[in-house]
């Protein structure tokens, strides 16, 4: 198969106004003949299907939660990037560019980068515009801090409930036009498969949560906005429902998978505590502003912080890279936290912790500010760990926090099936191999308000489909196969919960394709992973029945995919044979420690094929070019 990313080439500063030019567009009056089906009501398909909605297409929408605006996206908290430069510290469009270009360690397309940042600007006029309460500063201008991986303040935040603030915009533009008749809002509902005929996406398959009712829904294009599958590992920041099902079943009918072994951690989680712990929480990024990252100079020193003296400090991150200090990318973090803890200088019970301490900026600025600036925040660590933060430092350990790869998708976010898109944290996104922080949500809203509206009408202008209903024979293929594993999943005479055989991958996946990688270490996994779906086939048992509210039944269908999708991140990881961003192989570093990118093998994107369940895909690379951030080995020294 040929992969065409459809970048446009040229300045790279009007690439994204050429290409708008060169796409179709739709006559507002017949835009209303044409349907869009959008799944997921997170930052990326809420303001998708409200600006599809606003153009005038009939859009059905759907979710698995009881209400769009309980996406997981309502839970980021930190901020979302722009470079509008309100503080004139030397940000702009090109920088922004330029640290996200290095910041993914240069396996992003420039295009869509630049673009990204570029339309950066246009997110936060929408989101003002809409009245989202972002914080400001004395002189009325809205307020910026600093996150990993730049030297500017472009973080816009509302306090840490960004995302909340957010997704209530997008929410209610979303509900404008449910009350206009645009959007048919459907929540509650899970999309279980897609339905393609003549190889364009038609239609999906989706089952009704309270009630177990089958239903094939038909429109001219399927967008999926269905979030990131960190949950794969079991213990993870995202919500606990969110899943990787409609993105995997669509890998199932064709699309192909991006770089499906780009996985973020995220330095600065609650450490895990114990065996039946089902859920991580992260603290901020923006804690890193004002928190200093320290463990003891000395091994097994077990003293309390506070009788640490400050001689015996080591604030590893400022010593190794004084540039940055605290600020460097979540990896680099990652990467240094794992590091010390190894060596036996972890903090607390499981010496799987380092402090990340406000001493200095509760001495220097007054516990009042820090209370302004974190206070929710700070109430939740202590209501978790226990522990006063304003008092002694926060214990943080690495965690499973976001996913890069997803859909491959070209420059029009269309995945390798005609009419089917994927947009936010599920396509293989504009990150690279490694997220900076903040620019989940702005990728998200970039998405869904502002590229998709404009390639979508290319697609529906210039593809003439025939009528489809529940008669045809794709149609019922689906819905069989839907219907069958339902019902295969609730005969099943096993013993075993879901969660176990959940609980089981994630700690494979976590040891072996966690925060490093080691070839020996991913073919063990890949080993021993087929063995445990078909265990799992075997023996798990689903609790309750199919006619009703059964949570039991739907973890079990995510579960199912999670197997699957965990083998092909695997297999992906051990054939990158390179350290870049996130995936770092233990076997592949710098004699400081750093990750050592091998760019004149792999400096491409990884587009995996479906081949059957237990077959080996087949890899497909788009290679990556790189005319203005020319690849260097990343240094935030
Ligand atoms: C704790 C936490 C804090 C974060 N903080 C930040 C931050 O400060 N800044 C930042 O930039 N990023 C942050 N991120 C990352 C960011 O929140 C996510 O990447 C982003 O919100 C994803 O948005 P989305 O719209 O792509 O998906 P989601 O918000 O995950 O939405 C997915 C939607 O798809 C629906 N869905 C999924 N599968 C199906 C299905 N099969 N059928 C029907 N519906 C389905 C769901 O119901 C939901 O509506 C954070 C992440 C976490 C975990």
């Amino acid at each position: 198969m040929e992969l065409d990313s459809k970048c446009p080439t040229g300045p790279i500063e009007t690439r994204w106004d050429r290409h708008k030019f060169g796409l179709k567009l739709v006559n507002p009056a017949n835009k209303r003949k044409y349907t869009i089906l959008v799944v997921g009501t997170g930052l990326a398909g809420g303001s998708a299907a409200a600006s599809l909605a606003e153009l005038g297409y009939n859009v059905k929408c759907f979710c698995f939660q009881d209400s769009p605006r309980r996406a997981h996206s309502i839970a980021a908290q930190g901020g979302i990037n722009a470079a509008k430069n309100y503080h004139n510290d030397g940000d702009s469009v090109y920088r922004l560019f330029y640290d996200t270009v290095k910041g993914g360690d240069f396996r992003a397309r420039e295009s869509n980068v630049y673009r990204l940042a570029d339309i950066s600007l246009d997110i936060i006029d929408q989101c003002v515009a809409q009245g989202v309460p972002f914080a400001r500063e004395y002189s009325g201008y809205l307020d910026n801090r600093s996150f990993g991986g730049a030297q500017v303040s472009r973080t816009f935040y509302a306090r840490g409930q960004t995302g909340q603030q957010l997704l209530l915009g997008a929410y209610q533009a979303l509900e404008r036009q449910i009350g206009l008749g645009t959007v048919s809002m459907f929540p509650r509902t899970e999309m279980l498969d897609l339905i393609v005929i003549d190889g364009h996406a038609r239609g999906i398959v989706t089952r009704n949560l309270l009630t177990g009712k089958i239903e094939s829904h038909f429109g001219d294009a399927v967008v999926l906005g269905t979030g990131g599958y960190g949950n794969v590992y079991y213990l993870s920041t995202n919500a606990k429902g969110s899943n990787a099902t409609a993105i995997w079943r669509a890998h199932k009918r064709g699309a192909l998978f991006g770089n499906p072994c780009f996985t973020q951690i995220h330095p600065t989680c609650i450490p895990v505590s114990g065996e039946y712990q089902s859920k991580l929480t992260l603290m901020s990024e923006s804690l890193r502003n004002d928190g200093r990252v320290w463990v003891p100079l000395k091994k097994d020193d077990t003293r309390p912080a506070s009788q640490i003296p400050e001689a015996e400090r080591d604030y590893y991150l400022e010593r190794r890279y004084p540039s940055f200090g605290n600020l460097v990318p979540r990896d680099v973090a990652s990467r240094n936290a794992k590091m010390v803890c190894d060596e036996g200088r972890g903090v607390g019970e499981t010496k799987l912790a380092v402090y990340l301490d406000f001493r200095d900026a509760i001495g220097r600025l007054g516990t009042h500010v820090i209370k302004e600036r974190y206070g929710n925040l700070f109430d939740m660590y202590e209501r978790i760990a226990g522990e006063d933060p304003y008092r002694q430092p926060m214990r943080i350990y690495p965690a499973i926090h976001y996913t890069m790869g997803g859909l491959w998708v070209d420059y029009n976010l269309m995945t390798t099936i005609p009419g089917l898109y994927a947009i936010g944290e599920a396509n293989f996104s504009d990150h690279g191999a490694n997220r900076l922080g903040a620019s989940a949500l702005m990728q998200g809203l970039a998405d869904g308000y502002f590229v998709l509206p404009n390639t979508i009408n290319d697609y529906v202008a210039s593809t003439k489909l025939d009528k489809v209903d529940s008669t045809h024979a794709a149609v019922r293929d689906a819905e069989a196969q839907v219907t069958g594993t339902t019902a295969k999943l609730l005969n099943n005479k096993g013993t075993r919960s879901v969660d176990s055989f959940h609980r089981e991958l994630g700690k494979l996946m976590w040891d072996y394709c966690g925060m490093s990688r080691n070839a020996e270490g991913l073919k063990l996994a890949l080993s021993k992973i087929p063995g445990l779906r078909e265990q799992y086939w075997r023996e798990v048992k689903v609790l309750g029945s199919g006619d009703e509210l059964n949570q039991s039944l739907e973890k079990a269908g995510r579960v199912r995919d999670f197997f699957e999708l965990a083998e092909l991140m695997c297999l992906d990881a051990l054939e990158r044979n390179e350290s870049c961003g996130g995936h770092f192989r233990e076997e592949y570093q710098t004699p400081e420690g750093e990750a050592a990118r091998d760019d004149e093998h792999y400096s491409y994107a990884a587009a995996w094929e479906f081949r059957g369940v237990g077959n080996r895909p087949d890899l497909h690379k788009e290679a990556l070019n790189f005319e203005y951030v020319h690849p260097a080995q990343r240094s935030y020294k």
